[in-house]
This record gives C-alpha cells, sequence and structure tokens, in this order.
C-alpha cells in the first residue's frame, strides 16, 4: 500500500524528520488558506498522487508549454492561480502510464531554497534479509536513469537488524553524500529518524528525492514516497486510514476483498488461473499467441465457489477484455468447484465475450461435465497451448 506525499511526511515528522510546514488542501479555498497560514514568501503547490515524475509531467488540457505537477510561486494569488488550474485535472508522468491521473488533492507548502539536491531511500533487500540505504549526489532525477548511466555515483549499505543503525553507517552516509561538520551529523541524525520509522512502520520502501541542502545548510526532505509492506497492514491500522482507494484500480480493491491475487493490465484476454506460476505461464502463452493478457489472476489452491464467483466477475467487469480464458490445474482446488464458481458467475452477470475453458487434474471430467450441461456457449481446450490459440483466435475472429 502507497500514500500521498504529505501523508509520508507526516509520519516522518513523527520520528522527528526536518520536513518543510505545509497544508493539504481538496479545494482552491483550502489552498488559499494554507498559503495564507505559510505566510510565504515561497510557496510549493504540489500534485498529490501515487506516482512520481510530477515535477516533469503534464496535465492534460494544457499546452506543452504549461508547468508541471510542482510549481513553485511567490504569492498567495499565484497559489489560487495554479491550485485552479490543477484541482481535477489529470496529470500525465512517466509513472502514471499515458492514462495519467486525476488530481484530487495538493499540498501547499513552504518553498525552500536549494543548494544541492541528493537521492536517498531505504528499501528490504532480500538477498541479505536486511534494510538497505541506497544514496547519491544525483538527486531530484530518476534513480534508474542515474544507476544507468552513472551506477558509480550510488553508495549502497545494508544495516543488520540485530544492531540497528551504528554511528559507521552515518559516516557511510556523509561520504556518500560528500557532507562534513554539521551536515554530516544532520545526516547521522535523519539516518537513524528515517530507519527507525521504516522497522517501526514495516515499510517496504522510503524514497526520498530530493533530499536537499536548503540555502541555510541544513538537510530537508523535500519530497517523499512511502510504500508499506501489506502482509503487516494488520497491525499498523492508523497507516491504513491514510489509504486513498481512489488510487488505486477498483478491481484490485475488489479482489483484495476476496483475498485474490490481481493485477490488471492492459491487454485483452482476461486470465482465470489458480497457482502463480501458471498464470505466469498462461500470460507468456497468450502473448506467444499473438494477444496480450487483460490481467494476472491467481485464484489460489483453495479457491471455493465464492471466490471464483468474484474473480470472474472482477474479469468481466473490465470493458478492455475480449475474450476469457480459465485454465484450471486442479491439486488442492477441484475442477468441478471452479466450473461451478464460473457457471454461477456467468448465470448473474451474464457472459458477452467468447470463453475458453481448460480444466485438468482433480475431478477434471467432472468439471468438464458441468461445463458441458450447463448450457453455456464454452470452447472446451484440451492443454495450455490449444486453449490460448482457441481465445486468441475466438477474439481475433469476433473482431
Ligand atoms: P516529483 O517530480 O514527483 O519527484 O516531485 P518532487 O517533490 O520531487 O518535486 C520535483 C522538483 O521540484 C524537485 O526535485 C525540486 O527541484 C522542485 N521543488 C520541490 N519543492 C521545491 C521547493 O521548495 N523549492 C524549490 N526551489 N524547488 C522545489
Ligand atoms: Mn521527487
Amino acid at each position: 500500500m502507497n500514500i500521498h506525499e504529505h501523508q509520508a511526511k507526516a509520519v516522518l515528522a513523527e520520528f522527528g524528520v526536518a520536513v518543510p510546514r505545509g497544508y493539504p488542501a481538496f479545494t482552491v479555498e483550502e489552498a488559499v488558506a494554507a498559503a495564507e497560514k505559510l505566510g510565504g514568501p515561497v510557496f510549493v503547490v504540489k500534485s498529490q498522487i501515487h506516482a512520481g515524475g510530477r515535477g516533469k509531467g503534464r496535465f492534460e488540457g494544457l499546452g506543452p508549454d504549461a508547468k508541471g505537477g510542482v510549481r513553485v510561486v511567490k504569492s498567495v494569488a499565484e497559489v489560487k492561480q495554479n491550485a485552479e488550474e490543477m484541482l481535477g485535472r489529470t496529470l500525465v508522468t512517466i509513472q502514471t502510464g499515458p492514462k495519467g491521473k486525476q488530481v484530487n488533492r495538493l499540498y501547499i507548502e513552504e518553498g525552500a531554497a536549494i543548494a544541492k539536491e541528493f537521492y536517498l531511500s531505504l528499501l528490504v533487500d532480500r538477498e541479505t534479509s536486511r534494510v538497505s540505504v541506497v544514496a547519491s549526489t544525483e538527486g531530484g532525477m530518476s534513480i534508474e536513469d542515474v544507476a544507468h548511466d552513472t551506477p558509480e555515483k550510488i553508495t549502497t549499505f545494508s544495516i543488520d537488524p540485530a544492531t540497528g543503525v551504528w554511528a559507521h553507517h552515518g559516516r557511510a552516509l556523509s561520504a556518500a553524500l560528500g557532507l562534513s561538520g554539521p551536515l554530516a551529523k544532520e545526516a547521522a541524525t535523519l539516518l537513524n529518524q528515517l530507519y527507525d520509522a521504516f522497522v517501526d512502520k514495516d515499510m517496504s520502501m522510503l524514497e526520498i528525492n530530493p533530499l536537499i541542502v536548503t540555502g541555510d545548510d541544513h538537510l530537508r526532505v523535500l519530497d517523499a514516497k512511502i510504500s508499506f509492506d501489506s502482509n503487516a497492514l494488520f497491525r499498523h491500522k492508523d497507516m491504513v486510514a491514510l489509504r486513498d482507494e481512489t488510487e488505486e484500480d477498483s478491481k484490485e480493491i475488489e479482489a483484495s476483498k476476496y483475498d485474490l491475487s490481481y493485477i490488471a493490465l492492459d491487454g485483452e484476454i482476461g486470465c482465470m488461473v489458480n497457482g502463480a506460476g501458471l498464470a505466469m505461464a498462461t500470460m507468456d502463452i497468450i502473448k506467444l499467441y499473438g494477444a496480450e493478457p487483460a490481467n494476472f489472476l491467481d485464484v489460489g489452491g483453495g479457491a471455493d465457489e465464492a471466490k471464483v464467483t468474484a474473480a470472474f466477475k472482477i474479469i468481466i467487469a473490465d470493458p478492455n477484455v475480449k475474450g476469457i480464458l480459465v485454465n484450471i490445474f486442479g491439486g488442492i482446488a477441484k475442477c468441478d468447484v471452479l466450473a461451478n464458481g464460473v457457471i454461477a458467475a456467468v448465470k448473474q452477470v451474464g457472459l458477452k465475450v467468447p470463453l475458453v475453458v481448460r480444466l485438468e487434474g482433480t475431478n477434471a471430467e467432472l468439471g468438464k461435465k458441468i461445463i458441458n450441461e450447463s448450457g453455456l456457449d464454452v470452447i472446451a481446450a484440451n492443454d495450455l497451448a490449444d486453449g490460448a490459440e482457441k481465445i486468441v483466435k475466438a477474439v481475433r475472429g469476433a473482431a
């Protein structure tokens, strides 16, 4: 789960991290009130969406010369003007995809004078089972580009969970960022605070880009992005309360209610599969036959009829879906149960696109019989390749 920048900064502030003053605003009036409270002389009007690259982003409906999703201005009147232009408008950034995201809230912040911009992030490194720190002097730009063009400018070290942050970690960070004296001290303090926040809140990623040195020589967190480990959210009700469902795919929200592993994709073939490996293989083979999957969906080993019905409904609800491939290898899950789920879902919501079903494994014969006797217009497939070929053909034929 991700949260907005202003929420991330509030979380970090709880741990003593120095962040600029600011207020979220859902309306132009709130933006103006926020600016009046801040007093100036410099304000930053920041689009709050769950995606980075806002500064270089483009608003739909404004020309290519219009300013991006992060704007530095010098008066309350300008805050008002920019809030009017930005609120409700769709912002397209390198991370939103071409559809962009609608800006429903802004963050109005006091502006800072920037002497230097750094990159700093903490993330869980599965290889070492530790929290890794990634630091670079090349802040304010995409870390992927830095990693590609000038990998030597990125420093990485990890922190042993048994000891936590030691003084040498602070020195490693200062060395990576070229800091000395009081700024090196601030860096060490910051690292402690960030690590505490990371562990305490069960984050999976904490990215600060940029971390800046201000005109008066202090470190400030200018942008913050936090992702939480979903498996630990049950013990962070206060963080779950920050969830903004308007930022998430409604189909994914629905799927999470039924504990389905579902990820919406851009293709036209809806897939219902049991087992993550088989789901991946199904996506691959759909591509091999020249089409694109509309989703990844693993109904899981213990899928019951209700779960399958919910899964099927989510697939059908996607307007991009031009055909559905059900690919079930019955192991713990039984083919007859899955067949009944498919039929129940189709009866409830109807079926307007071709459906190919491949059943194999436990109770496969019974499952096939149930489908055959259902009166549904289903194309039976013998194996994975056959299923993929048939659904792609059915969809192409219909087009
Ligand atoms: P992102 O583009 O989504 O990563 O949004 P950021 O919060 O990182 O803002 C983009 C850029 O705007 C930063 O890299 C800064 O260069 C600039 N920026 C943000 N806040 C301020 C500020 O207070 N003062 C100045 N001068 N620039 C700022
Ligand atoms: Mn940023």
